[in-house]
């Protein structure tokens, strides 16, 4: 999706969701207020108004108390928590609150960019499907319209080469074959034209198809390719290590004791964190090993053309390297305790399902963490 497609918009849906609300028709149902507006209308507006009233001063209050800016994203966010119109923001919010007591312009932002990631798979794009069906009717319709023209001019032609050989005035005959030439070769470029803009508004489509599939296979805080992207190289990895006859394993790593670290050093250098461990499981994908952020601290990895206990090697070359690194707080210059990461590994083709392997190796995962983390287990196949 480009810049510019409103559907990016950080306020996507904004004007939208504040004019629902200001109808009364957003937040939470009140049957019992409903009710009574069917007997006494003019009570009912007024207890409307009065609810009004009251959200506005909540959502102020809300800014207020997080030291939030008067931005409309913040405003947005307020409104979506305290009507709960928005059952993820509500959920991340008590989490947030639950867990520092505050949120911040910077995490609102990130939290936003977020919805507006997960908000383009479904309406966005079938909207745009819907532009692409347009399109291409619009393509045939110009095939079809230049087919017929030209049939029509071919009939044209025969007829006035008939007349020719009848021995008819050569002259009329060849002005007339003159016009239709005229008129042949100005539909032609008329068509060109069409199909030119055609060809313009695909072009355009087809990137904003490409960036709405990234956005929607992609975690917008890491970078790295989404659950859902994973289950889609999951599945095309498996056909090629069966047609291939290569080994084919996963692993599970889970950075330890990440509460801590956002409970110590705050959330944004949480996602600074976050960031750094997937940037380093990251520089060892290729085209045979990938990388997702699976969730929350969790990333999944696949490894093409390596055994289980070879992907136990590499995975643990990357956990020994971020062990051994003493990170800094970019916030206040200060080391930060070790960060590590524990992980589980599963040899895939050891089991009928993937899903059978993801959960071996997630097992595996759970008993690194018991045995005291900072450290990569393999699963045995008989789990
Ligand atoms: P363990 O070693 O057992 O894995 O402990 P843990 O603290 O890492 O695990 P736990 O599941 O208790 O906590 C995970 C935390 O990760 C809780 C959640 O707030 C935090 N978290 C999840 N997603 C994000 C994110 O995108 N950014 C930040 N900063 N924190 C996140
Ligand atoms: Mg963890
Ligand atoms: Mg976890």
């Amino acid at each position: 999706m480009t810049g510019a497609d409103s559907s990016t918009s950080p306020y996507d849906g904004l004007t939208d969701r504040l004019t629902r609300w200001a109808r009364g028709l957003s937040g939470k149902p009140d049957e019992e207020e409903s009710e009574e507006g069917r007997s006494r209308p003019g009570g009912a507006s007024n207890r409307e108004v009065n609810r009004r009233r009251q959200l506005y001063a909540d959502i102020g209050d809300f800014l207020f108390a997080h030291d939030l800016d008067l931005t409309p994203i913040n405003f947005s966010v307020a409104l979506d928590y305290l009507t709960g119109a928005n059952i993820g923001i509500e959920k991340a919010i008590r989490a947030v609150m639950m867990e520092r007591g505050k949120i911040t312009n910077n995490w609102i932002e990130s939290i936003a960019s977020e919805q507006r990631a997960d908000e383009v798979t479904p309406e966005a794009l079938a909207s745009m499907l819907d532009k692409v069906e347009e399109n291409l009717n619009q393509f045939t319709g110009l095939m079809h319209e230049s087919r017929n023209s030209a049939k029509d001019y071919g009939a044209a032609l025969q007829k006035q080469a008939k007349d020719l050989a009848a021995g008819g005035d050569s002259e009329p005959i060849l002005s007339r074959l003159v016009g239709l030439t005229r008129s042949m070769v100005e539909k032609t470029r008329q068509v060109e034209s069409q199909l030119r803009e055609n060809q313009k508004q695909t072009h355009a489509l087809k990137s904003s198809l490409e960036n709405a599939r990234r956005a929607a296979e992609h975690d917008h805080l890491t970078g790295l390719p989404n659950r859902r992207a994973f289950d889609g190289v999951l599945r095309e990895e498996l056909v090629l290590a069966h047609k291939l006859q290569e080994p084919l394993s996963v692993a599970f790593c889970d950075i330890d004791h990440f509460k801590r670290i956002n409970d110590t050093h705050g959330h944004d250098t949480g996602d600074r964190v976050l960031k750094f461990v997937a940037g380093l499981l990251a520089r060892i994908s290729n085209d045979r090993c990938h990388v997702a952020r699976h969730g929350g601290e969790e990333f999944v990895m696949l490894f093409r053309g390596k055994t289980a206990a070879e992907t136990c090697e590499a995975v643990d070359g990357v956990r020994e390297d971020l062990a051994n690194r003493s990170l800094v707080n970019r916030a206040n210059g200060e080391r930060m305790e070790r960060v590590s990461f524990s992980a589980g590994v599963a040899n895939v083709l050891a089991y009928d399902d993937p899903r059978g392997a993801l959960k071996a190796a997630d097992r595996a995962l759970y008993l690194a963490k018991e045995h005291g983390r900072n450290r990569v287990y393999l699963a045995t196949e008989t789990d």
